[in-house]
């Protein structure tokens, strides 16, 4: 059987649309190297929503993200969000705040190793990243990256808490 997380159930990781469609066979358009780093965070760093539509919540689209979220196919198609592939997750912790969480995957990136891309702000109105996007693209080594400044490097994220 393929991997399930311990701590999030499917409805968690994807949009109503695709839990109404497919159900629990939505697992299996996951990565399971995603979904065995999230496990292993909130194992580490404790409770943490990705989407809470389930229970009344806001949050639809911080897993796997189909058509509904770009608003047009055109838009879907263009995108190479790895959202799109059930590579990326956006997480927000209850007790640890988002430039914690990002500290702490820099410094044990080894432990994290199939973590390869991390989103940190700032952000293009000037405000903190609240939340943690994480995903597991192909690539050899962690890259921090700011929707603003682009690639930063481990040091400057550290040194100016993004
Ligand atoms: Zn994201």
């Amino acid at each position: 059987m393929n991997y399930r997380c311990k701590h999030f159930s499917i409805k968690e990781l994807v949009t109503p649309e695709m839990y109404s469609d497919w159900g629990d066979k939505c697992w299996s358009l996951f990565d399971d190297r995603l979904l065995r780093m999230i496990d292993m965070l909130r194992e580490k760093l404790g409770p943490c929503v990705i989407n809470d539509w389930s229970w009344g919540g806001n949050f639809q689209h911080s897993g796997i993200r189909d058509q509904h979220f770009y608003g047009s196919a055109e838009k879907y198609l263009a995108s190479r969000s790895q959202h799109k592939y059930g590579r990326a997750v956006d997480l927000k912790f209850n007790n640890v705040s988002a430039q914690e969480v990002r500290k702490y995957l820099i410094e044990h990136k080894d432990q994290y190793a199939d973590i390869k891309f991390v989103e940190c702000g700032p952000l293009q109105s000037g405000k903190k990243m609240n939340w943690v996007h994480i995903d597991v693209r192909n690539e050899q080594n962690l890259c921090c990256w700011s929707p603003t400044e682009g690639i930063i490097e481990h040091s400057e994220v550290l040194r100016r808490k993004l």
